[in-house]
C-alpha cells in the first residue's frame, strides 16, 4: 500500500524550523556547504534536551547532505501495522490470512520515536481492527509535531471514531478498489458497499463539524487509493467521478503487487495494459475539470520489470560504483531518493523496508531492534548507493524511470 504525499500542515514551526527549510533548498540548488552551515545552525538553536523533534530534524538533513551511511539521527518517518487482522477478505490479498500481531518490544520502540518522528503511517490488516490501536495513537497525538496518516478500508467508522480522528493532526486514506456495488463487493469480499458510503459519511459530517468550529482552518485531507487489478481496471474512470461525489480531495492509482488471477502487471496482460494505457490519460482530464489531485503510481508497460518479485531475504550488497555515462538510467536529482536516511516501512509479519516502493527487505522486527535495522549493512547500501547515484538497477524502476513523484521519495518534506 502506498501512501506518501498527502500534505497537511505542521503543528509547530520554529526559527530552527525556518533553517532548516533554507537549508533544504541551498542543497535542492546544490550549495552544500550553505546548506551544511543551515543546519548546524538550526542544530544550534534546539538542542536534543529541550526540541528533540527540531534536533532530530536537524541533524538528519546535515547527514543527508553529508552523505553518510550510518546515522546518528533516528528515523523521521515510521509505517506501522500492528496486525494482519482484517474485517473482510480482498481477492488479491491474503495478509487477512496470516494471523500475525506486531511484538511488543517492537511496539515500545516505536513509542519511543514518537518525540522525533515527523509521520507515523497507520496500515493494516484492517487498522481499527487492533485493541492496540487507540492507545497508540492517542500517544502519539500528543507529540504536536508528528502527523499521523491511517490507511483503512473504512468500514469500521463509529461517529465518535470519525470525529476523533478527524479533529487530530491526521490524514485519512480510504482504500477504496471498487467504484461500483458490484466491482466492491467483488473485490473486498465480506465488505458491503452501503457500509462504506455510510462510513465516508460519516467522515464527511465530522470534516463540516471541524471546519465549522475552526473558520478558515483547512479542509481535513481526504484521500482515496485505489489499487488497479484484475477485476476493476475497467472502472479507471469511474474512480474520478467517485472520489469527486463523496468530497475526496486527492485520488492515490496503484498497481496490484501479486502473482494471482488479479495480477495484470507482472504477467503483462495483453488486454488490461493497453486498455490502462489508453485510459489513463483520459481518467487525468476527468480528475482535473473536477479540482482532484491525482497521482498515477502505475507502471509504464514499456518498463523491462513491471513490479519487481520481493527478494526472499537479505543479501550482501555489492559496493556501489559512483556513477558513469553508461549508467542509465540515473535519477535526475542528485539524490534520487531520501526514504533510506528518513523512513522505516515496518510491513505485515514484521519485514522491514527503507519505503514500500523499495524491492529488498533490510530485516525484520522479529529479530532485530527498530535501531539495529536502522543502521543495518543493507540499510547503508541504500544509502551508499543512492549517494553514489548508482542505484540503477537496485532501486525501483518505478522510482528510477521517474514514475514515483519526487515528493514521494521523500525528497519535499
Ligand atoms: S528510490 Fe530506491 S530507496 Fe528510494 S523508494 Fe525507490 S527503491 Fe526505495
Amino acid at each position: 500500500m502506498l501512501e506518501g504525499v498527502v500534505k497537511i500542515p505542521r503543528g509547530r514551526f520554529s526559527a530552527a524550523g525556518e533553517a532548516v527549510r533554507r537549508g533544504r533548498i541551498l542543497r535542492a540548488q546544490g550549495r552544500r556547504r550553505q546548506a551544511a552551515e543551515a543546519f548546524l545552525e538550526a542544530l544550534a538553536l534546539c538542542p536534543r534536551e529541550t526540541d528533540a523533534y527540531w534536533h532530530n530534524t536537524a541533524l538528519n538533513e546535515l547527514e543527508i547532505t553529508e552523505g553518510a551511511a550510518e546515522l546518528e539521527s533516528k528515523p523521521r518517518s515510521l509505517n506501522m501495522v500492528l496486525s494482519n487482522r482484517c474485517n473482510i477478505e480482498c481477492v488479491m490479498c491474503s495478509v487477512w490470512d496470516n494471523p500475525w500481531e506486531m511484538p511488543e518490544r517492537a511496539l515500545r520502540e516505536v513509542s519511543e520515536l514518537f518525540p522525533t518522528l515527523g509521520r507515523l503511517m497507520w496500515q493494516g490488516g484492517e487498522v481499527f481492527m487492533s485493541p492496540r490501536f487507540e492507545p497508540l495513537f492517542d500517544l502519539a497525538a500528543a507529540h504536536l509535531n508528528l502527523q499521523q496518516h491511517i490507511t483503512t478500508n473504512g468500514l469500521l467508522f463509529s461517529r465518535s471514531l470519525a470525529r476523533k480522528i478527524i479533529r487530530s493532526n491526521s490524514a485519512l486514506i480510504l482504500s477504496i478498489d471498487g467504484a461500483t456495488k458490484t466491482t466492491y463487493e467483488r473485490v473486498r469480499k465480506k465488505g458491503r458497499f452501503e457500509r462504506l458510503l455510510e462510513g465516508i459519511r460519516l467522515l464527511n459530517e465530522a470534516r463540516d463539524e471541524r471546519a465549522a468550529a475552526s473558520a478558515g482552518a483547512p479542509v481535513y485531507p481526504l484521500t482515496m487509493n485505489v489499487t488497479i487489478m484484475r477485476s476493476n481496471y475497467r472502472e479507471l474512470e469511474r474512480f474520478a467521478e467517485f472520489a469527486h461525489e463523496h468530497r475526496f480531495q486527492t485520488l492515490q492509482i496503484n498497481p496490484v503487487d501479486t502473482s494471482g488471477p488479479e495480477d495484470i502487471f507482472r504477467c503483462r496482460d495483453r488486454e488490461a495494459l493497453p486498455f490502462i494505457e489508453e485510459a489513463v490519460p483520459r481518467m487525468k482530464e476527468r480528475a482535473a475539470r473536477l479540482g482532484l489531485i491525482l497521482h498515477v503510481w502505475l507502471p509504464s508497460s514499456r518498463s523491462p520489470e513491471l513490479i519487481r518479485e520481493p527478494k526472499p531475504g537479505i543479501e550482501k550488497l555489492e559496493e556501489p560504483k559512483a556513477a558513469s555515462s553508461q549508467a542509465v538510467p540515473a535519477f535526475a536529482n542528485e539524490i534520487g531518493c531520501f526514504w533510506p536516511w528518513q523512513d522505516l516501512w515496518i510491513d505485515q509479519g514484521g519485514r522491514v523496508r527503507p519505503h514500500c516502493f523499495c524491492g529488498w527487505d533490510i530485516g525484520n522486527v522479529k529479530d532485530d531492534s527498530l535501531m539495529a535495522l536502522w543502521n543495518n549493512e543493507t540499510m547503508q547500501g541504500y544509502r551508499r548507493r543512492l549517494h553514489a547515484n548508482a542505484a540503477a538497477g537496485w532501486c525501483s524502476n518505478r522510482c528510477v524511470e521517474g514514475a514515483i513523484l519526487k515528493e514521494a521519495l521523500g525528497l519535499d518534506g
